[in-house]
């Protein structure tokens, strides 16, 4: 039997080698004057983003180029973004790199469009309402991934209140998604892993979620077996043209399957711990995935039963220690991409677990309560000095 279900995902996809080239039209039907956002000059250097310049002059699109956005991007740096559009007439936003770029110029297009600090939007009892006055955005991936340029969401960090939420809602979409594996090339190994994890947990975490769907599913399963057999293989070998492509489209699909069925309790910690610590999201979910999947396994046996199978992507079952042997699986996908390490070793301080617990409860309560299993702050932080 088939549950009732809704699945809105309002982007247009443009996949494959090669279609940045397209980005002018693309850009055209939304503004006429593009702000491209970065995570500092690395692209500069490269010359993508002068590329990028290019092409949009082409299609009689002006554009400025800001820069000052660091991964895990602060509230600070989205509202001096947005400052600088105003003054420019900025119109239209493209989110230029991995997550960090593309959600602070998510952050960027909501602040400009109600003329507000993103912080505003973010946490506490008066948050404002984002609106169809969001500024459109364009979100062109070099890393796979976040999927952000599929998601609504946009996480921004608070260097003040050390906070890291994920905002976002129907009118935070980007309007079209390049998903280009030319633009992935030039990861180093150590993003190309942590970000590949990034995917794998998106995609588990989405299909054990208590709001998968049917279509969420059969994205999963299938993002989950490209990662089997890509992830390794790219962190390897940068230049595997089919293993980047792969991952490309694995970040694609869970992208797609968490902004309908979201991300759990792995991804609650692993924000708050970025938020706090400054951590590499990507790491921190690797360090924490086996201890979250043990933790919520027996609560969706289905499930989690088949993450093992679909990780060496075989088509049958170990049988009675398939739980356990997805978790497995997993350890040694983490051992193989180098990401076998510690909290503490990530920097994380031992005085800072209960804060950290705390603020699973206070921020991302939503995530907790998907997750097949609800933890208590005593089992949250079990888990996290398991992590430790
Ligand atoms: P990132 O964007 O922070 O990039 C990591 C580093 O890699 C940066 O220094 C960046 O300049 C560099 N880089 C990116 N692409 C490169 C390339 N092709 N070649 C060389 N260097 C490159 O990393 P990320 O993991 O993509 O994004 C992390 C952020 O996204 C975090 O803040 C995380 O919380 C957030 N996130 C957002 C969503 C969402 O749906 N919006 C989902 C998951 C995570």
């Amino acid at each position: 039997m088939i549950k009732a279900f809704d699945f809105h995902v309002p982007v247009k996809l443009v996949f494959g080698e090669g279609r940045h080239k397209e980005i002018g039209p693309l850009v055209k039907q939304y503004g006429k004057k593009a702000m491209i956002v970065t995570t500092g000059p690395l692209f500069s250097e490269t010359g993508l983003v002068q590329r990028i310049q290019g092409l949009l002059k082409e299609s009689d699109i002006g554009s400025v180029h800001f820069s000052d956005v660091s991964p895990n991007p602060l509230n600070t740096q989205v509202d001096a973004g947005a400052a600088v559009a105003k003054k420019e007439g900025v119109d239209v936003f493209i989110g230029l790199g991995g997550g960090s770029a593309i959600d602070a110029a998510k952050g960027m297009a909501v602040s400009v469009g109600h003329n507000r600090p993103i912080w505003d939007f973010c946490i506490g009892e008066n948050v404002a309402e984002i609106t169809e006055k969001t500024l459109p955005v364009i979100a062109v991936t070099t890393t796979s991934g976040t999927g952000s340029e599929g998601t609504q969401w946009s996480v921004i960090t608070n260097p003040e209140t050390r906070e890291k939420p994920g905002i976002g809602n129907e009118f935070t979409f980007a309007k079209v998604a390049i998903v280009d594996p030319e633009l992935m090339a030039s990861m180093p190994p150590k993003v190309t892993a942590s970000t590949g994890f990034d995917t794998f947990a998106h995609a588990m975490e989405a299909y054990t979620s208590r709001i998968a769907t049917p279509i969420t599913d059969m994205y999963c399963e299938t993002a989950i077996r490209l990662v089997a057999r890509y992830l390794r293989r790219v962190v390897r070998d940068p230049d595997d043209r089919e293993a980047r492509n792969g991952m490309a489209f694995a970040n694609t699909l869970a992208g797609f399957s968490i902004a309908v069925a979201v991300v759990t309790t792995c991804h609650a910690l692993g924000h708050v711990v970025g938020g706090i610590s400054g951590t590499t999201h990507g790491e921190t979910l690797a360090v924490m995935t086996p201890h979250t999947m043990r933790f919520s396994m027996k609560y969706n046996i289905e499930k989690y039963s088949r993450i093992g199978m679909l990780l060496r992507d075989e088509y049958a079952c170990p049988g009675k220690d398939s739980l356990e042997d997805g978790v497995r699986e997993v350890e040694s996908l983490i051992e193989d991409i180098g990401l076998n390490t510690s909290l503490s070793a990530l920097g994380v301080k031992k005085e800072e677990l209960g804060a950290i617990a705390d603020g699973v409860f206070s921020y991302m309560d939503f995530n907790i309560d998907i997750d097949p299993r609800f933890p208590t702050r005593q089992e949250l932080m079990g888990i996290l000095e398991k992590s430790f």
